[in-house]
């Protein structure tokens, strides 16, 4: 059987264990949205952001793209971060980079010709590896580069998140939090601790938190 029959197969199955779990469970759902999180990742398939925090329907406003990049200039992250906050009133936004993540090694390597619009999209991420070129000069290998790169992207994302229109024009904005995955272990680390950075403050304040980065035990 091909991959999408099988798929469809699967949530068939998926359905039945889901209401046989909880009968009440797609009345909820049906009924409306009440997310408390808005999702920044990557494309990525090994970071699926409801697996590896075992969230379920519902739980997640999800944007994914490759290198969990935001632009405020661009309408498909901008229109998901002003319907999340406005509307669906999010407490919290986190942005999840992973280590091995391809766009980011993107950046650190030749431009491919033959992919003119991932190029366009890790521009900003190919600046940031030129605006930290001395750090991430001095690591050992092309893989410490891209795990390093990947967690000053988290950083900088998060800067432009709090610094967004959207988010600071809210009476009581949400908590911008930065996270990195591992593949190695499945483990979230926190690179940007929401509950300890104003949103209002500078970048100097959420670059002073990376040292201090911490494993999330929770
Ligand atoms: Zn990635």
């Amino acid at each position: 059987m091909d991959r999408p029959k099988r798929m469809l197969v699967a949530n068939i199955a998926w359905a039945r264990e889901a209401a046989a779990r909880d009968p009440q469970v797609f009345t909820g759902l049906a009924q409306g949205q009440n997310p408390h999180v808005l999702w920044i990742g990557c494309s990525d398939s090994r970071v699926p952001a409801e697996t590896i925090t075992h969230c379920e329907p519902g739980d997640l406003f999800v944007h994914r793209n490759i290198a969990n990049l935001f632009d405020p200039d661009d309408d498909n992250g901008a229109s998901v971060l002003e319907y999340a906050v406005r509307v669906l009133k999010v407490g919290h936004v986190i942005v999840c980079g992973h280590y091995g993540c391809g766009g980011v090694r993107a950046a650190l390597l030749p431009l491919a010709p033959e992919l003119p619009h991932v190029n366009r999209r890790i521009a900003p991420l190919c600046t940031l590896a030129h605006t930290h070129r001395d750090e991430l000069g001095l690591l050992p290998s092309e893989a410490s580069r891209v795990n390093r790169l990947a967690e000053l992207n988290v950083l900088e994302q998060v800067r432009q998140l709090r610094a967004s229109p959207i988010v600071r024009g809210m009476d009581k904005p949400p908590l911008v939090h930065g996270w990195v995955f591992s593949l190695e272990d499945g483990r979230l680390k926190v690179i940007v601790d929401g509950y300890s950075d104003n949103p209002a403050e500078s970048t100097s304040r959420a670059q002073a938190t990376l040292p201090q980065a911490v494993s999330n035990d929770a």
